[in-house]
């Protein structure tokens, strides 16, 4: 009976969902790099930061390899952006296979350099496996927070799980999880990526009904190759709908084809979001600045910059 219940008031938020048309652009966005690794992937990456950057995010993030592999090059980009830019940058960091020592020298190198914003995290072990604290680290991100709100006032974001993490026993002990993160000083969170827009919708109402009030943003990866996304989606226990698997075949020869049914499925998904209420986007660019800018131009968006006055004649 509730499952029907929940069905139904599924179908009628669908329905009311606003036509693109209709969107006022009242969207907050935020978006997602990783460190370059070649001259030629670094180029990339600040074209497509050009790209987004005159959206007028709230803030960029950029990932951490798990175990400090990208230490260098995550601290190189968030410092350039800080450098040369007014977007706020946020500087991800795990603290697995670290000892607190080296994380503490980590986050007072971002605060030296201007970095207000951590997004903190607990990390996967490199190597696969179930995952072990360092016997001189932060055993999770719950200590992570805590450590880092003592090194500085940081503004901090963690990771959520609208499908709950492979690790966490239930979905219970996941939104615990999460409520101890912000309690111990995180500001928002921002989610793993999903394909269901009613499972973040559900996760947003129990997190609010377990007392949770900071922010919930949905993560949202454009998808243009779902076998590729097929092992992410696998590593943290993300659905991969057979509808997005259908809307995908027969398109393997045909790239221009997959990123318009990309665009198209994102922006639907974040369409349904809207309808549920949801504001603020965090977009997983994958370093590519096409799909996330149509999705936010599809939701309203519209670049901050002034055209250039054409010349006179
Ligand atoms: C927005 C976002 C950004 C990310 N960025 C990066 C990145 O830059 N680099 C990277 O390597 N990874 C990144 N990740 C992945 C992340 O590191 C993994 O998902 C990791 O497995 C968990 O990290 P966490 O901070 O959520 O961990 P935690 O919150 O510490 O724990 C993870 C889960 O384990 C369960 N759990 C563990 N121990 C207990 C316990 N004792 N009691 C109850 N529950 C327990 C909880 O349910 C919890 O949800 C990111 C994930 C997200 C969503």
């Amino acid at each position: 009976m509730t499952s029907q219940l929940n069905s139904l008031a599924e179908a009628r938020r669908a329905a009311a969902a606003p036509l693109f048309a209709d969107l006022a652009g009242d969207i907050g966005v935020s978006f997602e790099f990783f460190p370059p690794k070649t001259e030629k992937m670094e180029a990339q990456l600040w074209d497509t930061f050009q790209t987004l950057e005159p959206l007028g995010p709230s803030f960029v993030s950029v990932t951490y390899g798990a175990g400090g592999s990208t230490r260098e090059r995550t601290h190189a980009t968030v410092a350039r952006i800080a450098a040369t830019s007014t977007v706020p940058p946020a500087a991800h960091l795990t603290c697995v296979e670290a000892s607190r020592a080296e994380i503490d020298a980590v986050a007072e190198a971002y605060w030296e350099a201007g970095v207000r914003h951590i997004v903190a995290l607990r990390g996967d072990v490199p190597s696969g496996g179930p995952y072990r604290p360092h016997p001189a680290g932060y055993a999770n991100a719950i200590e992570l927070v805590a450590g880092l709100k003592a090194i500085a006032p940081f503004d901090i974001s963690v990771a959520a799980y609208p499908e709950v993490h492979p690790d966490a026993t239930c979905a219970e002990a996941d939104l615990d999880n999460l409520k101890r993160k912000l309690d111990a000083g995180a500001t928002r969170a921002i989610t793993q990526f999903f394909f269901a827009p009613e499972s973040f919708l559900r996760f947003r109402d129990a997190a609010a009904a377990a007392g949770i009030d900071a922010p919930i943003i949905p993560g949202i990866l454009p998808v243009s190759n779902v076998s590729q996304t097929r092992r992410m989606a696998d590593m943290c226990g993300t659905a991969i709908p057979a509808w997005m698997v259908s809307l995908f075949d027969g398109l393997d020869d045909h790239p221009a084809a997959r990123q318009l049914v990309a665009a198209t499925i994102a922006a639907e998904m974040c369409r349904r979001l809207y309808a549920g209420g949801v504001r603020d986007f965090h977009f997983y660019t994958l370093n590519r600045a096409e799909l996330s800018y149509a999705i936010c131009h599809l939701l309203g968006l519209r670049s901050k910059v002034a055209p250039a006055t054409e010349k006179a004649a």
